[in-house]
């Protein structure tokens, strides 16, 4: 018999396990489905973003750069280490507990939340009078009935065009956080957000990395002021980057995989290197959700349809994070998670798309919020920028990490906060502060006028408002 719910969650992501809990508090009954498990065959909810994404990748940047710090910054500090050594096992056993402490967090969180869950897969197969019939396949096998059902069956990594990922030679996401031994020579095809992370924590524990990226201009989504002074950066450091360039036929060996191309100027190059990460972006996961069987609408691109609301073209059916459009950003699930459980319950749930964040964790680390410069001028906009360095910040001085700036953009009449963009230490943290002023539609003048308490890198926001004006106080 079926297992009568309020609301089916498929999918235990950051979309789908923040709904159901959402929903839950709001006090419905919800199931949760997620196939992702242990290679010891343990529930291992979280998604993408637990298991392969945004938490191992960042355990791995954390300890990387401990490293990078041990080899070639302590002795500025005074701090004399001889003898560095990397004990790689240890490094990648440690992100695997800090994942599976986040695996267990969210069963704990269902328990306490009251929702139940399934591990398995979750389909669709048809509609009855309690609502959508779902059938679980797997270890907890079930039929449940959900009067609504979200959709948030997340996303899979790309891969090229007949060069199936092996995970040994030429990797994922997945293979990327996981190499047993430091490759000699990386190969990372695509200069995003994963390319730039995983390239940089294998060039400080030791690999000669080379990162070929197609797009004529590197980090084209980026203010193009905070991509330069990136970029130079990352050379620096000793990451080798081209841009511009045409991928040929690869070809992957069983010790080496060779990358033919032409570069920017149209010259034939070849990289040879032990690994090659293919990281080109991702696409919407929806297989085996027997999507079809119930007519449940994808787009051309097999992203499943939504409105505004996150509302498919099924009655009570939803779908919510990078299954569906938009930024394919963990925070950006969540907000939909928990607008859509809010509005299942009556409630106007909602999420504002002009005020989501997005972060590189690279060093130094980049985040904006908002509009660009390029977007502004596109736009016909008229607005004042304020921009402030890390090198005039005591606290950067203090920190020993002076790279970057801090860039904001308010509107020329209003002075309202259009667009705030940081590229330096501690950007992931100090975006906050412009997306909360954003939020509330303040003015560069409010962030000027806050208390920022001294010394701190956040004073280089307040004074990159300040010079909005032509006031900062300290340059
Ligand atoms: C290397 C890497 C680093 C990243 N870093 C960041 C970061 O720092 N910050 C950030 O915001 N984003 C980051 N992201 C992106 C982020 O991980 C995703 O945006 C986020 O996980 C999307 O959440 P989701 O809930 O939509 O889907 P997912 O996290 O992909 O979860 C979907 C879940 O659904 C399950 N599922 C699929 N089909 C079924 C089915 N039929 N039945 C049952 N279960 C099913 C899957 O097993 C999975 O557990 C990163 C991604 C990668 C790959």
């Amino acid at each position: 018999m079926s297992k009568q719910f309020d609301l089916v969650v498929i999918g235990a992501g950051p979309g789908g396990y923040i709904a159901a809990i959402r929903a839950a508090q709001l006090g419905m009954s919800v199931a949760c489905i997620d196939a992702w498990e242990t290679s010891e065959g343990k529930p291992a909810p979280g998604g993408t973003c637990t298991n392969v994404g945004c938490i191992p990748s960042k355990a791995l940047l954390q300890s990387s750069e401990h490293f990078e710090q041990a080899n070639h910054h302590f002795a500025e500090h005074g701090i004399e280490v001889k003898d560095v050594s990397l004990n790689l096992d240890t490094l990648l056993g440690r992100k695997n507990n800090v994942v599976k402490q986040n695996n267990e967090g969210i069963l704990y969180l269902f328990k306490k939340n009251k929702v139940t869950f399934f591990q398995g897969k979750g389909e669709f197969v048809g509609q009855g009078d309690g609502g959508w019939n779902i059938k679980v396949t797997g270890k907890d096998a079930a039929d449940l009935t959900g009067k609504h059902i979200v959709v948030a069956t997340g996303s899979a990594a790309r891969a090229l065009p007949s060069l199936p990922f092996d995970e040994k030679n030429v990797l994922s996401n997945d293979g990327a956080l996981k190499i047993g031994a430091v490759p000699k020579t990386l190969g990372v095809i695509g200069a995003g957000v994963i390319g730039l992370e995983m390239g940089s924590v294998w060039r400080r524990l030791g690999a000669d990395v080379t990162i070929l990226e197609a797009m004529p201009e590197f980090l084209a989504a980026c203010d193009k002021q905070v991509a330069k002074e990136a970029l130079k950066a990352f050379k620096k450091q000793g990451l080798k980057i081209e841009t511009g360039v045409k991928i040929g036929d690869i070809v992957a060996g069983d010790t080496s995989t060779t990358v033919p191309y032409k570069d920017a100027s149209g010259a034939d190059k070849s990289l040879v290197v032990d690994k090659l990460i293919v990281s080109i972006g991702r696409v919407p996961y929806t297989d085996g959700l027997s999507a079809d069987k119930v007519g449940l609408k994808l787009d051309e691109r097999g992203f499943v349809v939504v409105d505004a609301d996150c509302k498919t073209n099924l009655t009570n059916v939803w779908a919510v994070g990078d299954v569906v459009r938009g930024p394919m950003l963990a925070h950006k699930a969540e907000e939909e998670g928990v607008a859509v459980a809010e509005r299942i319950a009556g409630q106007h749930g909602h999420v504002n798309f002009g005020t989501i964040p997005w972060v590189i964790y690279t060093s130094p680390e980049i985040a904006w919020v908002g509009k660009s410069e390029e977007q502004l001028k596109a736009d016909g906009q008229e607005y004042k920028a304020g921009s402030f360095p890390f090198l005039a910040n005591g606290r950067a001085r203090a920190l020993g990490d002076t790279t970057g700036f801090v860039k904001v953009l308010a509107d020329a009449k209003t002075d309202e906060v259009l667009g705030v963009h940081i590229v330096g230490p501690m950007a992931s943290e100090l975006i906050s502060e412009a997306v909360t002023i954003m939020e509330f539609r303040g003015a560069a003048e409010d962030i000027a006028r806050i208390c920022h308490a001294h010394p701190t890198l956040s004073e280089a926001m307040k004074e990159a408002a300040l010079a909005v004006d032509k006031r900062a106080l300290n340059f």
